[in-house]
């Protein structure tokens, strides 16, 4: 049994590596191919609309020829099984946690597979491209669809939600992320002023890996399984 109630597990893009989705910092990670001022910011979509168009429909048609690994299914398992307070937090924009079946999830970062209307404020669902301008779904106007992703000098989604958790988490766990992109990287420092517990578990000591009472270092398709099974004492 455990000894933890309310759980916090933040992820990030290293947790889908092995279904095949790039990193944004590993070797051959995303920014090794576009310099993240082109494709990820605001400023970037209004200087050059087709290159960000494009960048994003490339990956939204690449995550859907994509699967869920073993450690997005353990994660699945947790919250299905999990009778404490339980809430994973995704940096990711790919639909894998929720494919695994995943309920108790936030995207902070957006969605792949979302559209955001900024003449109607909608989201729609959106499986196909971008770059031909389509007419929102919603109210019908062209040309005000972008990707639904928070791009680098854009607020985060859910953060109210999110800091509440970490204010009753009594174990927060990392699982894939760097912890250089902030204010995601200051979770953990937010939830051991709480009083909770912290567990890294990265391929390698992450920029924030100090901040963990605990760190595991491997393949999140094997640490992952590894402390689920812990979690729920199977
Ligand atoms: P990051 O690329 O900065 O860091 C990934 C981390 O995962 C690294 O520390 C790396 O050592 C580790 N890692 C790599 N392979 C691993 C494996 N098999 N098992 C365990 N750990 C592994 O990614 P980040 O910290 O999520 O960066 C934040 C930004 O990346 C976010 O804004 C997020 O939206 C974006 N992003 C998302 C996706 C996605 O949706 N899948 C992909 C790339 C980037």
């Amino acid at each position: 049994m455990s000894v933890f109630q309310n759980i916090v597990v933040l992820t990030g893009a290293g947790i889908s590596a092995e279904s095949g989705i790039d990193t944004f910092r590993g070797g051959g990670g995303l920014w090794e191919q576009h310099r993240v001022e082109d494709v990820a910011t605001p400023e970037a979509f209004a200087r050059d609309p087709d290159l960000v168009l494009r960048f994003y429909d490339e990956r939204r048609a690449a995550i859907q020829t994509k699967a869920p690994n073993a450690a997005h299914e353990a994660l699945a398992r947790l919250d299905a099984r999990w009778a404490g307070e339980l809430l994973i937090v995704t940096q990711n924009v790919d639909d894998l946690h929720e494919r695994a079946g995943t309920k108790r999830l936030v995207h902070m970062h957006g969605e792949q597979l979302s559209a955001w209307c900024t003449a109607c404020d909608q989201r729609s669902r959106w499986t196909g491209s971008l770059i031909d301008r389509p007419a929102c779904p919603a109210c019908g106007m062209v040309g005000y669809l972008r990707p639904d992703i928070v791009w680098f000098g854009e607020m985060p989604y859910h953060m109210d939600d999110i800091y509440r958790a970490l204010n009753r988490a009594d174990l927060f766990v990392s699982i894939g992320t760097s912890g250089a992109v902030y204010p995601a990287a200051g979770f953990v420092r937010e939830a051991r002023q709480a009083g909770a517990r912290t567990l890294e578990l990265n391929l390698e000591p992450s920029e924030g890996s100090y901040w963990f009472a605990e760190s595991r270092h491997g393949r999140a398709t094997t640490l992952v399984p590894q402390w689920v099974d812990q979690m729920l004492g199977d």
